[in-house]
């Protein structure tokens, strides 16, 4: 008798937890105004509270009108082009602003692992060379997007950018690959300090990547 009243409990606790099911916001890792002055607290905590949080609250309100709920927003990419513009957008707005947090840190002197390194070195020549790339890419992207570090289906380095918040793990995008390393190029990531002046944030954003987050990311892709 106790074991059925546990399997029903159990069975209660399962339910309420697939209700719930929706896509939650996870914990900033670090303080807003940790990674100042590179970029200002005032910038993330718009970023993160509203921004951030408006793509999971809309998306959540797109996917409970769905006759069945996406288990990741992984599975939503793969199959983008069987869901709306507003689940695409959103999907990718919640994934994408989750990558970019922990890409960042207030940790001074992060170091890319010695394997990251090599194939950086292997795709770009140096890394100064790598971060030139990378800004140009950003810097000739037009309107709002991202511009993205990614390992391709041949585990190479490349990099690539994409509009509004789409990124290279939807089935549709020109230039697919597992995104190791984020940033995102809306005005809304850096008006406040910088105006228009993506190419100051970019320069500075070297500041406050967590090189350790983007080698284990690097590790994981390469070996999927
Ligand atoms: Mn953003």
């Amino acid at each position: 008798m106790k074991s059925v009243i546990q399997f029903l409990i159990m069975l209660s606790i399962v339910s309420v937890q697939q209700l719930a099911a929706q896509f939650e916001q996870e914990p900033l890792p670090y303080a807003y105004d940790d990674l100042e002055p590179y970029i200002d607290a005032r910038t993330m905590q718009i970023h993160y509270n509203k921004h951030h949080a408006g793509y999971i609250s809309n998306l959540n309100k797109a996917v409970a009108q769905l006759d069945s709920s996406p288990e990741s927003l992984e599975i939503i990419f793969k199959n983008i082009a069987d869901f709306s513009d507003v689940v695409r957008n959103n999907a990718g707005g919640h994934y994408n602003h989750n990558l970019f947090w922990s890409v960042l840190t207030p940790i001074k002197g992060t170091k890319p692992s010695r394997f990251l390194t090599e194939a950086i070195n292997d795709s770009f020549i140096s890394m100064e060379m790598f971060k030139e790339s990378f800004l140009r890419s950003a810097t000739s992207h037009f309107g709002s997007g991202w511009v993205w570090l990614i390992v391709t289906s041949e585990k190479q380095l490349a990099i690539t950018s994409t509009s509004n918040q789409d990124n290279p793990l939807m089935e549709d995008t020109s230039v697919k690959g597992i995104p190791i390393f984020g940033v995102d190029v809306w005005e809304h990531a850096y008006y406040l300090n910088y105006q228009n002046r993506r190419a100051n944030y970019l320069n500075q954003l070297w500041n406050v990547i967590n090189w350790e987050e983007v080698s284990r990311r690097f590790d994981k892709a390469v070996n999927e």
